[in-house]
């Protein structure tokens, strides 16, 4: 009956840990150690993680004289859990320096521990690591069935919440990894149209909460129909690429820069003057010029306008989303059919 009951018990407990997520990983693990401890009447509770020989503490719970933390690690041959993944099963040792097989192991000799129980855990059937309790005082009496069982159900939930966490994070790495596509134009890898709209808009309000200025330019390849015709699609998208890489180098740190769609590019110059706005425009479209990627040089026209939180802040608040930077596109677009009139490969400012 006795047995019973405290079985019942690991088993309450363990629900309890095991349902306080909000506790946190590590203070589950933590409690589930301590819970342990009590259970087999064990002074070192520990989960070790096996990497080929070496055997890392990743939790314990230990008596404060005892000199272990998570990180320590060992040469996995002279720990008892060599024993355990070996014998692929929980292994229960009373008294080691009376054991006829382990005295003489030298895990024995280098930690002089008398009694331990341990279990590998496995990770999707490949083993992880183990959870052991070990005291250097022999074990009063016999480790039985039932001890057995509570350690089998303490590692299954570590093993179970260990495949959770790794899955967790692929999760999350995966999530991210779709965000960052999500906002990266496939061709040029620079920030997407969807992204402009993100940022822009973001910084806009920045900038009109700080009371600053903002310019912000719509780049155009001039002719790129032509280079379509005359050199194919493919070689057009390398162009678009090497145009890409242009702007991107030539900008300020602090613009932003993507690819608006087509062969237009979304320049946003937070902080900046018109006429410093109009200076950088400028090297990128000089630079363009220089580069040799046909036979005729490749130009771009430029449209820009400015944004100034003293002239708009008076303005009622937008009721669509990214209104305002749609207006402040729609004045570079109109600054660049100016410039297009006025025979391409120029800036014009919208006025
Ligand atoms: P303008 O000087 O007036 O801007 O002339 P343009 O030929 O550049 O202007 P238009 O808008 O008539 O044509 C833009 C061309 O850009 C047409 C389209 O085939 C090409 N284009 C748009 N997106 C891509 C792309 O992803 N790859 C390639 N290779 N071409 C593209
Ligand atoms: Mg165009
Ligand atoms: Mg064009």
């Amino acid at each position: 009956m006795e047995a019973e009951s405290s079985s019942e018990k690991v088993i309450r407990r363990l629900y309890e840990i095991t349902n306080s997520y909000d506790l946190g990983f590590e203070t589950q693990i933590k409690q589930l150690l301590q819970m342990g401890l009590e259970r087999f009447n064990l002074d070192i509770g520990i989960i070790s993680k096996i990497d080929k020989s070496q055997y890392i503490v990743k939790h314990c719970v230990v008596p404060e004289d005892v000199d272990l933390a998570s990180g320590v690690e060992f040469d996995f041959d002279i720990t008892y859990c060599h024993i355990t993944c070996n014998a692929n099963g929980p292994t229960a040792i009373e008294h080691v320096g009376k054991n006829d097989l382990y005295a003489s192991h030298p895990a024995y000799d280098s930690f002089g521990l008398e009694s331990y129980i341990g279990m590998p855990i496995k990770l999707n059937g490949k083993l992880y690591g183990t959870l052991n309790f070990s005291s250097p005082t022999p074990y009063k009496r016999k480790f039985k069935a039932v001890d057995i069982d509570a350690l089998q159900l303490m590692t299954s939930w570590v093993e179970v919440e260990l495949i959770r966490r790794q899955q967790e994070k692929r999760l999350t790495e995966l999530n991210l990894a779709l965000e960052r596509k999500a906002y990266e134009d496939s061709l040029t890898l620079i920030p997407n149209r969807r992204a402009a709209f993100k940022h822009i808009n973001a910084d806009l309000n920045r900038v009109t909460r700080e009371n600053s200025i903002a310019a912000l330019a719509v780049i155009d390849i001039d002719f790129f129909k032509e280079i379509n015709d005359t050199y194919g699609h493919n070689v057009g998208d390398e162009i678009l690429v090497e145009i890409a890489k242009s702007l991107n180098t030539n900008k300020r740190d602090y613009d932003f820069l993507a690819r608006f769609g087509g062969e237009e590019f979304l320049l946003w110059l937070p902080n900046t003057e018109v006429s410093e706005a109009a200076t950088v425009c400028e090297r990128m479209r000089a630079q363009i010029e220089q580069l040799t990627l046909s036979e005729k040089p490749i130009t771009i026209s430029i449209g820009l306008t400015c944004y100034s939180s003293e002239v708009n802040h008076e303005e009622k608040p937008k009721s669509r989303p990214h209104e305002k930077v749609d207006e402040l596109i729609n004045q570079a677009d109109k600054a660049l059919y100016k410039a297009k009139d006025s025979g391409r490969n120029c800036i014009k400012q919208y006025k």
